[in-house]
């Protein structure tokens, strides 16, 4: 199925702002089994890869992110903007195209050496990924891999992760 994955993706043009094309993944979600297969997929390909938990950043890394760790049978790390964890955290700055923001995880969530993989709806120009990547480290944790459900290819996010393993479904240009 993984080839149509595509077919239940809606692009919405100049969303959030002019100029955007705006994947928009709501419409894959709200198909129950097409959900269920993107997850079944992304856990078909990093099943051997002896991972001990997913990180995700908001939002919409949760909702790639957590059922992907239930399906694996590991623990789920939610990555957060500053701010809104309660626990004692970390936090790494990341740029955005206007000014910059912080991602932030709490400092118990990963054991030095621990293997995690880093989960997210979709993969641009690697930003987020590369923040998520810098907080697992400041924490001792090995970044085996990252699932995307989208990529888009011609923002050349893989260039910014290093030799992670990286998987997406869903390709644009
Ligand atoms: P990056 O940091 O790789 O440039 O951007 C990826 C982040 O922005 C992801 O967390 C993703 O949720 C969000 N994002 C950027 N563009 C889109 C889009 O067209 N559709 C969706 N669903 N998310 C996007």
């Amino acid at each position: 199925m993984s080839s149509s994955f595509k077919e239940y993706i809606r692009v919405i043009e100049d969303f959030p702002q002019p100029g955007i094309s705006f994947k928009d993944i709501t419409t894959l979600l709200q198909n129950g089994p097409v959900y269920k297969e993107v997850i079944l997929e992304l856990a078909r390909q990093f099943r051997d890869h002896e991972i001990d938990c997913i990180a995700g950043p908001e939002a919409r890394g949760f909702v790639i992110g957590a059922p992907l760790a239930v399906e694996l049978g590991v623990g789920f790390i939610p990555i957060r903007k500053s701010g809104k964890l309660p626990g004692e955290t970390i936090e790494a700055d990341y740029d955005l195209e206007y000014g910059n923001d912080k991602l932030s995880m709490h400092k118990d969530a990963i054991k030095p050496g621990q293997k995690v993989l880093i989960a997210d709806d979709l993969l641009a120009t690697g930003g987020t990924i590369a923040t998520s990547i810098n907080l697992v480290e400041q924490l001792g944790g090995i970044v085996v891999g990252a699932a995307f459900l989208i990529e888009l290819v011609d923002l050349k996010g893989r260039e910014k992760l290093g030799t992670i393993d990286i998987v997406s479904l869903v390709k644009y240009d």
